[in-house]
This record gives structure tokens, sequence and C-alpha cells, in this order.
């Protein structure tokens, strides 16, 4: 069952200084490049580049952009982050890039990972009309790529990347077309999978496979971008054990990774008022200013994400202030749908109308998964510690 996390002193602080009904996000960047500086001390000379989609806020692609090695980007919107951001280095992926995208990434200098041989003509022709040669990775769907975890992108039917069974004849094309420069594969796999030994295997497994294919394929292996898939447990409090985590990589090969959730997942508090409380057939719920428009993951992937009550002393009404003590209750959103629950029967010692409920670990993939205009309410206040 879900409990309660601690909330850190400067977050409280920052959200009792908003005016109410609070409705908010709070950025701390500083968590990011901590959590880059720990994963440093596991994969030594590791390239790591940063997931933006897991979050896009500026603050956050700012210090991601400067603790890390560069950014994974998949799409010209995150390209325009990237940018913006000053990012040292650049991988472009995704399985529908666009010839303006991929004209954009060739102006930027970006590492692009391909999905397809038609995405190998079309970067080819970008690269040739800005007189430049790109590098690529290729990005493979294995025969088999086992990871626990959730959303498995490869070793099964997926639009991700080349099917292995057809890697001669994307290697064949690659080094026919012009402008393209093939420094090695993209294995990512999958996400949130939270066994750091499990990883490790995964690791270990496609730098093998890696330069076996390489080998068999006479391509001089320099990049193994590995991707993301970092897991943290939401509900409970699991850990992705980085001692755990090792790789062993040959010399004059680069392992790239491309970390989001893990990176980003503890950036991020959302914090939504209690604007009112009410039982129905035995249940009591809790309807914040807020809801699943914002933080649509637990909606999404079918949890209870868990809270922590801030409590406000101040209430201005003349009439009794609602309250509730030692009951469960069902944290709900303000949409007219009864999907739009962040978290059920998390247990509260006291919990009033006015109060705010601070869900930790909503750094990734909250704010940018959800569907932030239905229903028309006004969006969340950001705050960047
Ligand atoms: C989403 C994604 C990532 C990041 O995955 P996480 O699970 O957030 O670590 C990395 N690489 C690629 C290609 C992705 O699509």
């Amino acid at each position: 069952m879900a409990s309660e996390q601690h909330i850190p002193d400067r977050v409280a602080t920052a959200l009792r200084g908003l005016d109410g009904p609070v409705c908010a996000y709070v950025y701390d960047p500083g968590v990011l490049a901590a959590r880059v500086a720990e994963l440093r001390r596991a994969l030594p000379g590791a390239a790591i580049c940063y997931a933006v989609k897991a979050n896009g806020h500026p603050a956050i692609v700012g210090a991601a952009a400067q603790a890390c090695d560069g950014l994974e980007v998949a799409s010209g919107g995150e390209l325009a982050l990237a940018e913006a951001a000053g990012a040292r280095r650049i991988v472009f992926g995704g399985p529908a890039k666009t010839e303006a995208e991929l004209a954009y990434a060739v102006r930027l200098g970006a590492t692009v990972n391909v999905e397809s041989t038609l995405e190998l003509r079309r970067l080819s022709l970008a690269a040739e009309r800005a007189g430049a040669t790109v590098t690529i990775t290729l990005r493979v769907n294995r025969a088999d790529a086992g990871l626990p975890g959730t959303h498995a992108m490869t070793g099964t039917a997926t639009p991700f990347g080349v099917d292995e069974a057809q890697l001669p004849e994307a290697v064949a094309l690659a080094r026919s077309l012009p402008g393209l420069d093939l420094a090695g594969w993209h294995l990512h796999a999958v996400s949130n999978n939270l066994d750091a030994a499990a990883h490790s295997a995964f690791l270990a497994e496609a730098l093998r496979w890696s330069a076996d294919t390489s080998r068999r394929l006479g391509v001089p292996l320099r990049t193994v971008n590995a991707g993301g898939g970092f897991g943290v447990d939401y509900a409970g409090d699991a850990v992705f054990a980085l001692d755990e985590l090792r790789a062993r990589v040959p010399d004059g090969v680069e392992l790239v990774v491309e970390p989001g959730r893990w990176l980003a997942a503890d950036t991020g508090w959302y914090a939504a008022e209690v604007l009112d409380l009410k039982r129905t057939h035995g249940r009591w719920f809790a309807v914040l200013r807020g809801g699943t428009h914002h933080f649509r993951l637990p909606a999404a992937w079918g949890y209870d994400h868990p809270f922590t009550v801030l409590p406000v002393d101040r209430w201005d009404h003349p009439w009794p202030r609602p309250e509730v003590a030692g009951v469960a209750v069902d944290a709900v959103g303000e949409l007219c749908t009864p999907r739009d629950v962040l978290c059920r029967g998390q247990r509260v010692d006291r919990l009033r109308v006015g109060d705010v409920l601070v869900f930790g670990r909503t750094g990734a993939y909250g704010w940018d998964i959800s569907h932030h205009t239905f229903l028309r309410h006004p969006e969340p206040d950001f705050l960047v510690l």
C-alpha cells in the first residue's frame, strides 16, 4: 500500500509561498546533476545522454546539458530544446523522423539513431544537401533481448529499429550511401527495469552481441548505445542498485546510455490542494485542484502514486472546515471522469480541505505525458528551485 514520503523543506517552503488553490510542479534540477554524478561513478567512461522526453522543462534540460555528456532527443521540438540548452552532444532517435527534422539534426551535428532503411536514404540526402557526414548508429530490434521491466521494445514486434534478420541489407545500404558514417548499434530495450544486476547482464550481452555482429558484418565498432530503462519504484521503496551496475567496455568502443526516468523522476514534486472531501458508497474522496491531466502516469500505468499531506493551517471561511482523520482516501482530480485518480486508498492521519497533497517522484513522465487541455482547467504553476 502507498505510504508517505518525506517532503524536503525547500519544496514545502516553495509551495507555502503560493496563492491558493495550490496546483504546482516543483522542480529541483540539482537532483538531476547529483544523479548524473552517481551514474558516472557506476559506469566510468560511459557517455551519459539524458533522454529529454522524460522531462522537457528548460530548467531540467539545461541542467542535463551541463551535467551529462549529451542529450537524447526524439523530435524536432526536442532538437530545439537541446539546441537552446547548448547540449555538447545530441543523439537523435525515434521511428518517424521527417526530412525537415533530419535536416535540422544534420545542422546541429547530431548523431542519428537510424530506425529503418528508408530513413538511411532520407538522412543521406539531408547530409549530402548540407555537405556533411553524419555519424549514425543503427537501431536494432534484436531476435531476443530480454530484460525485466515494462514497455519491451525489442525482441518482439514493435515499430522500433531494424529487425536483426534485415541487418546485413541495412548495413550494405548504409555503406553505399554518401554522407553516412556507421559507428555501431543502438540497442535501447526496455523502460523501468528495477533490477540493476539484470541490467548489467544486458549491457554485457549487448557489448558481446555488438562485437560479434560488427565482426560478422565488417563494421568497425566504435559505439554501443544501450539506451535507457533504469527503473524507479513509484509505489514501493525498491531502488535500482547502482552498485550492482557495471560494464566492461573494450578499448576503442564507447558505451552510451540514455536514461530518462531514473535521472529525472526525483527532480519533481506535483502538488495539488484539496478542494473538497466527500464520502460516497463507503469511500472517502479527496478532490484536488489538479489531476491526471497534469500527472497521468498512475492512470496510464494503473498504480497508486503515494502522496504526502502538506498541512495548511490557514482557513478564511466562516463555515466549518471539512476534515477526516485515520481513514483511507482516494486522491482524485478535477476532471469529469471516474478515471481521474492519482491514488486509491491511502491512509491519512488527518486531512482537511485546504491542505495540499504532494506527490514525489513526479519529475519524469509526469507533465510531459499528460493531456493538458482536456477540460481546459488552468495549468499548474512551475517552480524551479
Ligand atoms: C524513452 C527512451 C529512453 C529513455 O528511457 P527511460 O526509460 O526513461 O530511461 C532512452 N532511449 C530511447 C531511444 C528512448 O526511446
